[in-house]
């Protein structure tokens, strides 16, 4: 029995294995039609100001509604996106789209808020596609450059240096606004921030878990954010999920405040309805 109970186990520790293969091997499928078939939107996430009163910039989110499995999450297929080579492809519909989209809205609300756009590195290989393609896209929808956000992710900026430093200075040349994104928990240094030219660090949310309960965290927490203001940088602090964190931030150096407790990511459709909501428990 017991080597029946084994054989049994590794039996089906093999089938789970071909399983997931075969998912991902699936979805890595699928992905390749996805773009065709419609099945990816966006949602905006809210970054408010420091008093966490006014939105003045939205995040623009990827959602893959897939036919079969749903709604499947961006850490989960992102990965397979850059393995597979599709990641360019994705993040083209998604400077599209997110530009496209916020510029009506931005007209039809009389607003003016900011657009923040994830880039991820296997979509800085192509580097000067990317730039190409930002510059039609923000003269064919007349969208302010200064207005647009682009998001690095910290821990991608540590390999292939040189060519980040220049993707850098190319946006800023266009006076469009870079942020290094989960700043705090990539392997990189403060002196490695300092030789990127940033306009903005987003503090990653892991910092703030803790935050007032502990107190290392929470000094922790006020050294970077000293640190940064100092250093003349616009902060955002992600991951703010309550009210006894949105006062430790806001009580702080001016740093700009997104998460949970102001407004998960929303379509667009719901923005504007959202915002009002917000406002309205201000007065
Ligand atoms: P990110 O750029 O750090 O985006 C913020 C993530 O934190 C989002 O997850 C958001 O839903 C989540 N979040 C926001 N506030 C809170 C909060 O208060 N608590 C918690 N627990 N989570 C919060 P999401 O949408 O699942 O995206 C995950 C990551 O996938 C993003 O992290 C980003 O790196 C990547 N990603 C998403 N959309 C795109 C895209 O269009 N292009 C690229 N290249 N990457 C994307
Ligand atoms: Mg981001
Ligand atoms: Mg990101
Ligand atoms: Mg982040």
């Amino acid at each position: 029995a017991k080597k029946n109970g084994k054989n049994h186990f590794v039996f089906y520790e093999d089938i789970t294995d071909k399983h997931l293969y075969k998912y991902l091997l699936n979805l890595k499928n699928d992905l390749a039609d996805a773009i065709a078939n419609n099945e990816f939107f966006l949602e905006y996430q809210p970054i408010m100001d420091n008093k966490g009163e006014r939105i003045q910039a939205v995040e623009a989110l990827i959602r893959w509604n897939h036919p079969k499995e749903g709604l499947i999450a961006p850490l989960r297929f992102i990965p397979l996106a850059e393995e597979t080579g599709m990641m360019k492809d994705i993040g083209d519909w998604v400077i599209r789209n997110a530009v496209k989209d916020l510029q009506k809205w931005n007209q039809e609300n009389g607003q003016s808020l900011s657009l923040a756009i994830n880039v991820s590195k296997a979509q800085l290989r192509f580097k000067k596609e990317l730039i190409e393609l930002i510059d039609e896209v923000l003269e064919e929808q007349e969208f302010p450059a200064h207005q647009l956000q682009i998001e690095i992710t910290e821990s991608d900026t540590a390999a292939e240096h040189e060519e980040i430093v220049d993707f850098i200075n190319e946006l800023k040349r266009r006076n469009i606004q870079v942020a290094l994104d989960d700043f705090g928990v990539g392997t990189s240094s403060l002196y490695h921030l300092l030789e990127l030219d940033v306009d903005i660090v987003k503090i990653d949310r892991s910092f703030l878990r803790q935050v007032p309960a502990s107190e290392k965290d929470t000094a922790l927490l006020k050294g970077i954010y000293s640190t940064l203001y100092d250093l003349n940088i616009q902060l955002v602090t992600e991951g703010i999920e309550t009210e006894e964190q949105r006062d430790f931030v806001s009580a702080k150096n001016g740093s700009y405040l997104q998460g949970f407790y102001f407004s998960k990511p929303v379509l667009l459709e719901e923005l504007k309805k959202m915002q009002e909501a917000w406002e309205k428990t201000l007065l």
